[in-house]
């Protein structure tokens, strides 16, 4: 039944079709006599066919069919243009309802529906036909008054095309297995997923069609949260268990004192929750949610303390050397006298070293390994590995998210927790990490400075290289981020270098300007990165290489070129590198155009400091699909729901799930299966991507 443009529009199937549903709602144009119609206006017309034909066209790639048609006021011509199958579908000497607008060469027809009998050969009655009217079989109504769904059409179909598909595919829907669980139904008295169906599509007013498409964003948000409770439940029981770790507390408790601070609230809530994890038996998935400094490592550090002082290893996993470095950095500093052992393994460890530490590792007399991907390959072995840290796990490639908790010894499972510095919010987190509990960090420890942002257009720009001159002359550091580029890494690297070179000539001629950008080897990158760690280079030319993980506490300024080019989650991470130290911050957003809509974002990252608050202005601003990090973590494409819209829905669906099978509860009832059935083919048998 669907053509292959249908497919290339993502709809293969009636169900894919029925769920397709309209995306407004507006008045159906009225219907009129054929003397009434007025040029350039869209109306109906209930005619006879008198005459049809295909004319021959010259142009290429133009097909025109020509009729005749007539009601009680007269004749008129009607035309389609590039529908060629019209002249085998409209019979003349039938009735037809047409939908058209008139121009000089007639009615052009955008639809048209017959009138004397249903596509399957039942008589309809006269009168407006809606599903509460005729039934399964009637019509879809080009007659109603009223309200219409505007179907979204796609690159090559148009939108009455979509709807005359979605009108036979209504009339199918009958089939359609009720996925909601009945009490659920009752309870919420919720409408069956069949009548929401064909409701959505063809209502019969504007409320109904509201009521209809909020029934089915709660069925795909109800069967979305089921699915992800179902695979944690079983990613988590179903494997091999976890080995408890008890016995660490001691030495956590001495390490946290001795440590040169005292944990924020957030780190001490995330500590013990998950050293409540560790001491199960059903492995931790535990995400920890925190902007960069607001002492995730330290969090990750007191588990893997835990971990040695119950006799296992552990292992930090990053997806760069240059944040394998620094939590190496991190971790050596406030490891010192502890008598806990560790390592680094990256791409850049000598053979010898690495041969070392591979014997430590074996013979468990290593107790922490830190690194990059270098940690999957095989000859890395474990003696007892227990607890798995993974930092900024969407970073990985595709091929390097290879499983660090494999190499837990044989029968066993390890405890997973992973950290992410792009904090989004909680609608969204709740979809997309379904499968993980979530702790946030939201306080950054005492003590950080705060940084002012401004928002400079092209012509004041000179202000912000004043500034980050008296600044370095004063003996700090800065950074110059170059313009986001859609999609080309090389173009990026060459106007970073080209940034660089204006500088050095131009505003930055007294000053040692460095340059790093994704097209350098990890060497040179390292090279880079310790000429301006030592104060070598007084100013740092970057593209956003420099997102994660570079941690300078001289750097002071950060000038932002193109701001408006970039997220707000990424706007607030690049200046999250500065204003590390004991000196205040000063960011700088050169904003190149100025769309109003722009300026609205830019602004609010002057007035918002919290990093969970501006990933919500961002997707309020932009929707799901902009906000970084969320597109990479996987979530789903909903047909219907959206959120955060629909926020109140997925706290509905959450809470009606658990009042159905228990707070936690699983979902092994039989009864559920056909639903759970259902969900897996809709979402995946995870519910995620991942
Ligand atoms: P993240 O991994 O979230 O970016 P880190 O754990 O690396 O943050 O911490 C950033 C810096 O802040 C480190 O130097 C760390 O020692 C320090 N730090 C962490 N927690 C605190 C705290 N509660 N008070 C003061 N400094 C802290
Ligand atoms: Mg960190």
């Amino acid at each position: 039944m669907l053509e292959g443009k249908a497919r290339e529009a993502g709809v293969e199937t009636i169900f894919d079709l029925l769920w397709r549903v309209p995306r407004a709602y507006g008045d159906a144009p009225e219907r009129v006599l054929l003397g009434d119609l007025e040029m350039g206006v869209t109306a109906t017309v209930l005619v006879e066919v008198n005459s049809i034909r295909r004319i021959r066209v010259r142009r290429r790639g133009l097909s025109v069919v020509e009729g005749k048609v007539a009601d009680s006021s007269g004749e008129q011509k009607v035309v389609w243009f590039n529908q060629p199958w019209i002249e085998n579908q409209v019979k003349g000497g039938s009735s037809y309802v047409m939908e058209g607008r008139l121009d000089k060469k007639g009615l052009v027809v955008s639809a048209q529906e017959p009138t004397d009998a249903g596509p399957d050969g039942v008589p309809v009655t006269e009168g407006p036909a809606r599903w509460q009217d005729a039934g399964a079989d009637g019509p879809p109504g080009l007659r109603e008054g009223g309200i219409r769904g505007r179907h979204p059409g796609s690159e090559e179909l148009r939108p009455a095309r979509w709807r005359g598909w979605a009108w036979h595919a209504c009339r199918l829907a009958g089939d359609l297995i009720e996925p909601l669980p009945s009490s659920i139904l009752e309870r919420r008295g919720l409408a069956g997923t069949v009548s929401a169906i064909r409701e959505a599509h063809f209502p019969q007013s504007e409320e109904s069609s509201v009521l209809a498409m909020a029934r089915l964003a709660y069925e795909e948000l109800f069967l979305h949260q089921a699915v992800l409770r179902r695979g944690r439940i079983e990613g988590r029981t179903g494997g091999p268990p976890a080995i408890p770790l008890v016995g660490g507390e001691d030495d956590s408790r001495d390490w946290l004192k001795g440590l040169p601070f005292d944990l924020t609230a957030d780190q001490e809530a995330a500590v013990k929750v998950i050293s409540g994890d560790l001491e199960r038996t059903v492995p931790m998935r535990r995400l920890l949610m925190g902007e960069v400094g607001s002492g995730k490592t330290v969090v990750a550090l007191e588990a893997m303390l835990r971990a040695a002082g119950s006799g296992t290893q552990s292992a930090l996993m990053a997806p760069t050397e240059v944040l394998a470095d620094q939590h190496a950095a991190t971790v050596s500093r406030l490891l010192s006298g502890s008598g806990i052992t560790f390592a680094l393994l990256t791409g850049s460890t000598p053979p010898e070293v690495r041969t070392r530490l591979l014997e430590a590792l074996i013979t468990n007399d290593l107790d922490i390994l830190i690194g990059t991907h270098a940690l999957l390959e095989d000859p890395v072995v474990f003696s007892r590995l227990a607890l798995c840290v993974i930092d900024e796990e969407h970073r990985f490639g595709v091929r390097q998210r290879g499983r660090l908790d494999r190499k837990a010894p044989e029968g066993h499972g390890a405890h997973i927790l992973h950290m992410t510095a792009t904090p989004i919010p909680r609608t969204l987190s709740l979809t997309a990490y379904g499968d993980l509990d979530v702790t946030e960090l939201r306080q950054l420890p005492a003590g950080r400075l705060p940084i002012t942002t401004r928002v400079l257009n092209e012509a004041s720009r000179g202000e912000a290289f004043e500034h980050l001159r008296s600044e370095v002359r004063d003996g700090r550091q800065a950074f110059v981020v170059c313009p986001l580029i859609e999609k080309s890494e090389l173009l990026q690297a060459r106007a970073a270098i080209e940034e660089a070179e204006r500088l050095r000539e131009g505003e930055l001629k007294e000053f040692e300007v460095g340059l790093i950008h994704g097209q350098m080897s990890s060497q040179q990158k390292a090279t880079a990165m310790a000429a301006f760690e030592d104060g070598r280079t007084d100013v740092l030319v970057s593209t956003t290489v420099i997102e994660v993980g570079i941690d300078v506490p001289n750097a002071t300024v950060m000038v932002v070129e193109g701001a408006e080019r970039f997220g707000l989650s990424q706007l607030h991470q690049l200046r999250g590198r500065i204003g590390r130290g004991h000196h205040a911050g000063a960011c700088f957003l050169i904003a190149g155009s100025s769309g109003a809509a722009s300026a609205r974002r830019l602004a609010a990252l002057a007035d918002e400091s919290d990093g969970f608050r501006l990933a919500e202005i961002d997707l309020e601003m932009r929707g799901e699909g902009e906000v970084t990090g969320v597109r990479q973590h996987g979530l789903p494409r909903f047909a219907v729901a959206r959120l955060p819209r629909d926020e109140a829905l997925l706290e509905a669906a959450r809470s009606d799930l658990d009042l159905l099978v228990g707070k936690g509860g699983g979902l092994d009832r039989p009864e559920l299966g056909p639903m759970l059935e259902l969900a897996g083919r809709r979402f995946g048998p995870e519910g995620i991507k991942r």
